[in-house]
């Protein structure tokens, strides 16, 4: 077996071979096989490192011997030998997992000084203080890591670092660098001194000694807590391992034509093109990070290095050219002589990624399918969400942090009901709705407000819910707040406001600040809009761009989840080629309507159900024909009414005795009726298709409404050709859906005869509890189409709902029980697997099923590639969701 890899003059390994090699490795093998001033090293494979853990901490027998025969060709090369007093050879010892941990690992710089070679350096480089300076670093970061000479605890100083600073600070010194030879020599005895007192060891100065001292702890920081953590973090396999890279040392701390810096091809925040980073003169590796001295920005480095600066880039083309993406690269000068010690695909925002991508192609350096696979869908979202002025908010005082919810920036005056938000709002205020927690009726404040926060609820809490669903910023969890609603004040860390006080909320970050910071609308939204020209935005150009390579290589198309016709528009003007849920409950809570609704639930029979009914009918249709019209020839599902009646009835007392005067009843019976209507778990209780089979009235209305409004926009002088998709809920069993597909197909019939048309239209269910998709091949006898609920189907096949995790939901996640938020991203082993039985059952009895998703769900990518990979036609999300939606569906074809 193989296990050590050379690169330099003779280089084994490639780009390829990241899971033996690591990223590192490989990419350095990579960089020298193309001719890239490299120093020259070998790779210890990640095999190894299986090996060292599986065999307590030991090493293959024949490794010994290949990793001196890799030495003895960098000696070649560098023309110097480890160990030698006369001219020693320097190397690093180098971390490298196959995904870069950046920092978490350890890495030792300087290996083979010892009392003897320190002399040879000196003499060699006719700079004693260089050579002085290398060794004490060399102590240090082997005492460290290898010797275990660490701080006590976290507050306490690092044992090193206190020695330097005494010395310095006793010197009158300020800068590392102002040490002399003889001063860092002595630091040098201190240092060996600590080590031996520390650990009762002496400092070795066998050189082989040392490099298997490192080796051994470089893989043994695979296992080091902050390792642990990040895998934790990324889901990066326990299994995978590091490698170890051994690399012939080059000194940017050898003089001041000497340097060290890190740099981007491209600007990682931004995206554009322009050489990007930082360097310092006479210094080495991780002075650059750690903060000791300010570091340059690379621009700097045209006056003061101007030969090693055109080098630079030189080579930051060349990596771009041959590693087809931003590079974050490395680089050491050493007398002048410019050497790459590591390259790597950057870290990016958002806005980053998909100006890369898109300018990489206009550039011909990737395809398009290459460059839409390079953006993360999610990143879309930082083109349309409005944008705090980036000055204001820094200056802006942090109240504190909940869970980003919503993305986006939104500030306005503290409203702490939804009827305080309505009234701001009507003055022409904006308005932030700041809730312990949310609750349907709380829908029209919502609307009303430029963003929600909430002090309890999480992610998937029904604010969130709602918030994404019309695109408002919103922040959960806010936990350090107190909300007090008698004396209308919200309360953390000692600052206090008021009602009408100016609050702001970044719901991309989670931060809640203190008065009022500026904010705009995102330029893409403004295009849309048509207050903006595309040919002012480069970033509506960007959005474009990636818009339209996605529409081109998707196969699934996008629909939205609307209720209203401004969603409907927004949603269209986002690239929605239908509608998957019109959810018509929301319809109900606007103006006074609530109060015919009531009325209806109030109702003691049939008869006077019909008779509020009556008023309701033309709403609703004046809804659908609003719906259709936004829609144009797009297809419409439509779900007839679903949440327990409950909801609709008033919790205050206020508002129940106004209800009461309003409908002539007195008080005590509409209080009555309200306990009568409580259920234990409305969730599990009368809702969905069972509530048109207790009052199949209410179904009649609504497909009265529906077919009315079709008829309507069918006719006249611009003429619709509507598709209405009529979707029954909670179906479980094929006899629930022929009770309601009977009363549907009924009221359609004496639609179209009364008004002499023909619409064609659909009827369907919800696939939302496990019996529908276990009986799919029964239901599908009735239904002509299939739609996902899976925020429901989720609720009911795990059991749980998704309002009440919030007690365990930390725990499940430290303790990875849930991988990922099963409300959130779709849990493909066990919701999936019904989806998958539903669809092949479905199929099995009507070939010709209409399958989609309307859950949550649909607007996440991963969720999106299973459904592609499922075979649905379609998947329905929020409107705002709809460009992530049109991308993911592009990269789950690719
Ligand atoms: P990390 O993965 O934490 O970045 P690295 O192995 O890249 O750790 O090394 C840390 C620092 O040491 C980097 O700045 C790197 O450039 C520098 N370094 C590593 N090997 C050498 C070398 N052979 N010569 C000079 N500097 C080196
Ligand atoms: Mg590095
Ligand atoms: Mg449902």
């Amino acid at each position: 077996n193989k296990f050590v890899f050379n690169f330099g003059r003779q280089t084994d390994g490639n780009a390829t071979m990241r899971e033996l090699l690591g990223g590192k490795g490989a990419n350095l093998a990579e960089m020298a096989a193309i001719g890239l001033p490299v120093p020259p090293g070998f790779t210890i494979s990640t095999e190894v490192c299986t090996y060292f853990y599986e065999h307590s901490r030991s090493y293959p027998k024949t490794l010994s011997k290949d990793v001196e025969k890799a030495i003895k060709l960098v000696e070649d090369q560098m023309g110097r030998e480890f160990g030698s007093r006369d001219n020693p050879l320097l190397v690093s010892v180098r971390s490298g997992a196959r995904d870069s941990m950046p920092g978490m690992m350890d890495t030792i710089l300087n290996l083979g000084l010892n009392d003897e070679t320190v002399q040879g350096l000196s003499n060699i480089s006719g700079n004693p203080r260089f050579a002085w300076d290398c060794y004490r670093r060399f102590i240090q970061m082997y005492g460290d890591v290898v010797m275990g000479v660490q701080a006590a605890n976290d507050e306490s100083e690092e044992p090193f670092h206190a020695l330097l600073d005494d010395m310095k600070k006793s010197l009158g010194k300020e800068l590392d660098n102002e040490l002399t030879a003889e001063e860092l020599q002595e630091l040098v005895s201190r240092y060996k001194l600590l080590i031996k007192k520390e650990t009762g060891d002496e400092f070795p100065q066998d050189v082989f000694q040392q490099l298997w001292g490192a080796i051994g702890a470089v893989f043994g920081s695979w296992k080091n807590d902050r390792a642990i953590l990040y895998r934790q973090q990324y889901g990066i396999p326990a299994e995978w391992g590091t490698a170890v890279n051994i690399q012939a040392m080059v000194f940017g701390n050898a003089g001041d034509d000497s340097g060290t810096g890190v740099a981007f091809t491209r600007d990682p925040a931004s995206g554009e093109k322009v050489f990007y980073g930082e360097y310092l003169t006479n210094a080495q590796g991780e002075d650059v990070v750690a903060g000791v001295r300010t570091p340059k920005p690379i621009s700097a480095m045209a006056q003061e290095l101007p030969k090693n600066f055109a080098d630079l880039e030189k080579v930051r083309s060349r990596l771009e050219k041959h590693f087809k993406d931003m590079q974050d690269f490395e680089f050491t000068i050493e007398n002048g002589r410019l050497f790459i010690l590591q390259t790597r695909n950057g870290k990016r925002t958002g806005l980053a990624a998909i100006r890369i991508a898109v300018e990489m192609n206009k550039e011909k350096l990737i395809d398009q399918k290459t460059a839409l696979l390079k953006i993360p869908a999610e990143s879309v979202d930082t083109l349309l969400v409005p944008v705090f002025d980036l000055k204001a908010q820094k200056v802006a005082e942090l109240i504190c942090k909940g869970l980003p919810a919503g993305p986006g920036a939104a500030t306005g005056r503290i409203a702490f009901t939804a009827a305080q938000a309505e009234i701001e709002a009507r003055k022409g205020n904006k308005v932030i709705l700041c809730r312990s927690e949310t609750s349907p009726d709380d829908l029209k404040g919502m609307l009303h407000s430029q963003g929600i926060l909430t002090t309890r609820g999480g992610v998937s809490s029904h604010a969130a819910l709602v918030a994404r669903q019309l695109g408002k910023v919103c922040i959960c969890g806010a936990g350090d707040i107190t909300i007090n609603y008698e004396k209308k004040t919200l309360t953390a860390h000692g600052i206090t406001l008021k009602e009408g006080d100016y609050i702001s909320i970044n719901g991309t970050t989670g931060s809640v600040y203190k008065g009022l910071i500026e904010s705009a609308d995102s330029e893409v939204k403004r295009v849309l809009e048509g207050t903006m020209k595309p040919e002012d935005s480069y970033t509506y150009q960007l959005f474009q761009t990636i818009m339209e390579w996605s529409d081109k290589h998707r196969k699934l198309r996008i629909r939205t989840n609307a209720d209203t016709p401004a969603m409907a528009q927004s949603a269209v003007q986002f690239g929605a080629e239908g509608i998957g849920l019109c959810r018509t409950e929301h319809m109900f809570f606007e103006g006074s309507r609530i109060d015919d609704m009531r009325q209806m639930i109030l109702a003691i029979d049939g008869v006077q159900r019909r008779e509020a009914l009556k008023k309701l009918l033309p709403m609703q249709r004046k809804d659908f024909v609003g719906l259709f019209r936004a829609m144009g020839d797009r297809p419409v599902t439509i779900r007839l009414l679903d949440p327990p009646l409950h909801e609709f009835l008033p919790q205050d007392d206020a508002v129940r005795r106004q209800l009461a005067d309003k409908l002539g009843l007195p008080l005590e019976f509409v209080i009555d009726r309200i306990k009568a209507l409580h259920e234990e778990n409305p969730m599990l209780g009368c809702r969905g298709c069972r509530l048109g089979i207790l009052y199949p009235e209410i179904t009649e209305m609504q497909a009265q409404a529906i077919f009315e409004a079709a008829a309507e926009v069918m006719g006249g002088k611009n003429p619709i050709k509507v598709q209405p998709e009529i979707m029954i809920p909670l179906v479980g069993f094929k006899a629930e859906l022929a009770d309601q597909l009977a009363i549907v197909r009924r009221i359609a019939d004496e639609v179209m005869n009364k008004k002499g048309v023909k619409i064609k239209y659909m009827v369907g269910t919800m696939v939302e509890v496990p019996r529908a998709a276990i009986t799919a091949d029964e239901i599908a006898e009735q239904a002509e189409f299939f739609s996902f609920g899976t925020n429901d189907l989720t609720q009911t096949t795990l059991g749980l709902s998704r309002d009440d995790m919030g007690m365990f939901y930390d725990e499940y996640q430290q303790k990875e029980i849930y991988s990922k938020n099963p409300f959130a991203s779709l849990d493909k082993t066990g919701v999936g697997k019904l989806m998958q039985f539903a669809v092949d059952n479905g199929l099995r009895t009507r070939k010709d099923l209409k399958l989609g998703i309307c859950g949550e769900h649909a607007g996440d990518p991963d969720s999106i590639d299973f459904c592609h990979k499922l075979g649905l036609q379609y998947v329905s999300c929020s409107p705002p969701r709809v460009p992530i939606a049109r991308l993911a569906a592009a990269q789950a074809a690719l």
